[in-house]
């Protein structure tokens, strides 16, 4: 099935790795016209290749971080500026902590907190009046199922994740009156950059990526 998003926008957080950067070439893919950011440059420039040819002026790379309030006005006012708005947000960026209760400090916790929350409230904040103004505006959540089957190994990652949850709940309850439909998608494991980090930071001896995986699914009772 081919959805067309001939003339639409989407603004997608944290497109320039895994599940956001899937997401920006399926979007491209049906004809919308698609808005990332991320922190790191040179990550942005190769998602741009990746995305390449095809995308042409309909992609827009844009360096900024969801935690800073002003980077999200700023991109927010370049989106409007090149494609005069937008229809959809895909609040996508952040990831995940591995701790348990006994080793998570205090600033651990804030951080956890502070990335699930305002990782999603800035830049909604700054994208909302473009979306109020759009014809069938959406705004989609990525979100763990750890929301709802919180790991012991991820306890703040967890919380903030049911927190975030609750957060988008009551955005989708608000914004309803305006048309806006609020998701959240509670993902479970994805092969992504986040991954191939941990992996590489776990470091298991003579195991390969796709063993090393295939054991941490195990833990998790997936059995395929
Ligand atoms: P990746 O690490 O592959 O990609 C994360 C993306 O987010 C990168 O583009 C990264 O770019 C960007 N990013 C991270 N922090 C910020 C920030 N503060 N401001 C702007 N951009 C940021 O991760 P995934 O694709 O796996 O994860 C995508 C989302 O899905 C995350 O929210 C993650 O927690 C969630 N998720 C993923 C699961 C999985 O199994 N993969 C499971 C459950 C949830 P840069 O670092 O350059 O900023």
């Amino acid at each position: 099935m081919q959805v067309d998003l001939l003339g639409k926008t989407t603004v997608i957080t944290g497109g320039s790795s895994g599940i956001g950067l899937a997401a920006a070439k399926l979007f491209l893919s049906c004809g919308a016209q698609v808005a990332i950011c991320g922190r790191n440059e040179e990550r942005l420039q190769s998602a741009g290749d990746i995305l390449g040819e095809p995308a042409g002026d309909r992609l827009l790379l844009h360096q900024a971080d969801v935690l800073d309030a002003a980077d999200m006005k700023i991109f927010a006012t370049c989106v409007k500026n090149r494609f005069g708005g937008t229809d959809m947000l895909v609040n996508n960026a952040g990831q995940g902590r591995v701790s348990t209760f006994a080793d998570t400090s205090d600033d651990a916790w804030h951080e956890e907190f502070t990335l699930k929350h305002f990782g999603v409230i800035y830049p909604t904040r700054a994208f909302l009046p473009m979306l109020e103004h759009a014809s069938a505006p959406s705004i989609v959540c990525m979100n763990s199922l750890l929301a709802v089957q919180p790991e012991p190994h991820m306890v703040a990652t967890s919380s903030a994740r049911a927190g975030l949850l609750n957060l988008v709940h009551s955005l989708a309850k608000e914004l309803a009156p305006k048309g806006i439909r609020v998701n959240s998608i509670l993902l479970g494991l994805v092969e992504s950059g986040q991954w191939r980090r941990r992996y590489e930071e776990a470091n298991p001896s003579g195991q390969s990526f796709e063993e090393w995986i295939r054991e941490v699914a195990r833990t998790k009772n997936i059995t395929l």
